[in-house]
C-alpha cells in the first residue's frame, strides 16, 4: 500500500518545480520520524496544573522542564541528517552540510542538549551562534533539531490531550508547545474555523474574525486574498495592523500531524501571494500576549 503523505510529496514535486526541493526534503524526514524512538518520558502535571496554566495564558511546556532523552534525540537528528545525505542530489549542497551536522553532533562539538532547549523555547539567536562557531548552516541546524523534537512534541500533545479533552485559548501561539500556528483550517460539515500547530499537531479553535498576532478584530482592517480561480477551499487572511498573514485550507477531518508541512508545502503559492501584496508570517516574538 503506498502512503499518502509520500504520494502526496511526489505529486507535488512533480507539478511544482519550485517546490521540488522543499518536497524532497520532507520526503527524506517524514518516514526517519515515524519510526522514530520517541525519546519522550510522559509530563508529569495533573490534568488541574495543566488548565490552571492554560487559564493564566502560558503555553503548558513554557517553562518546565522537558522530561527528554537527549540521546534518543540526539540520536534522531543524527539519523535525520543522514537520510538528507543519502537522499539528496549529489550536486546540491544539502547533502555536504547535513554531514557536517551529523558529525559534528557525532564529535560531541554540537551541545545537543542546549540545541534542543532552545528549539523548544523558540529561541533562534543562541542556535545561529551555536552554528556560526562550527561553521554549519543555521537553518539546517533549526530544521533538524526541530524535527528532531516533533515525535516528543506530538506525544506529549497526545497525552495531554487526553488529559484535558477541549480546552479554551483563543490565541494565535499554540497552548502546547507556544510555536505559532502553522494554518488553520475549515473543519468538517460546520467549517469551525481550527488553528494548527505544525511543531506538536495541536488543533485549537480561534475566533473566525480575528488576527492570529495581534488580536485586531475589526472587520474593516482585515481581508482575503485568494489564489487565482477563486478557488472557495484555500484563502489567506490578512491583517492591515500589523501586515501577518495565516493561510486557511478545508479539510474535512483534521489532518494528522505528520501530515500538516505537507500542507503547509503544498499551499506555498498561498505564501507567495501573501509576500507578493506585503504581507509576512510572524514569529513568536511578533505575537501580542494579551
Ligand atoms: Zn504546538
Ligand atoms: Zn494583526
Amino acid at each position: 500500500m503506498s502512503d499518502p503523505i509520500v504520494s502526496r510529496l511526489s505529486e507535488l514535486g512533480k507539478g511544482a518545480p519550485e517546490l521540488c526541493d522543499a518536497a524532497a526534503i520532507y520526503g527524506a524526514l517524514i518516514p526517519v520520524l515515524r519510526e522514530a524512538e520517541l525519546g519522550a518520558l510522559p509530563l508529569s502535571m495533573t490534568p488541574d496544573e495543566v488548565r490552571l496554566k492554560i487559564s493564566h495564558g502560558r503555553p503548558v511546556l513554557a517553562d518546565i522542564e522537558l522530561a527528554l532523552d537527549t540521546q534518543a534525540v540526539s540520536g534522531l537528528l543524527v539519523k535525520l541528517a543522514l537520510s538528507l545525505e543519502k537522499s539528496a542530489r549529489k550536486s546540491d549542497r544539502l547533502p555536504v552540510e547535513a554531514g557536517r551536522i551529523r558529525l559534528a553532533v557525532e564529535g560531541g562539538l554540537l551541545d545537543v542538549a542546549a540545541l534542543l532547549a532552545h528549539t523548544a523555547a523558540g529561541e533562534r539567536g543562541p542556535i545561529d551562534s551555536m552554528a556560526h562557531d562550527l561553521k554549519l548552516d543555521p537553518a539546517l541546524v533549526l530544521l533538524l533539531a526541530r524535527n528532531s523534537l516533533k515525535p516528543a512534541l506530538r506525544a506529549w500533545h497526545r497525552q495531554l490531550t487526553a488529559m484535558t479533552g477541549e480546552i479554551s485559548w483563543d490565541r494565535g501561539d499554540c497552548p502546547i508547545c507556544g510555536a505559532v500556528a502553522t494554518l488553520a483550517e475549515f473543519q468538517g460539515n460546520n467549517q469551525a474555523r481550527r488553528l494548527r500547530c505544525g511543531q506538536c499537531g495541536a488543533d485549537w479553535q480561534f475566533s473566525r474574525m480575528k488576527c492570529i498576532y495581534c488580536g485586531n478584530d475589526d472587520h474593516r482592517t482585515l481581508g482575503f486574498l485568494y489564489p487565482e480561480g477563486r478557488h472557495n477551499s484555500v484563502r489567506v487572511e490578512v491583517c492591515e495592523v500589523c501586515h501577518g498573514y495565516l493561510k486557511v485550507i478545508t479539510a474535512f477531518s483534521p489532518n494528522s500531524p505528520e501530515m500538516l508541512p505537507v500542507e503547509d508545502l503544498a499551499t506555498l503559492h498561498l505564501d507567495y501571494i501573501a509576500l507578493e501584496h506585503g504581507y509576512s508570517r510572524h514569529n513568536n516574538s511578533q505575537i501580542c500576549r494579551k
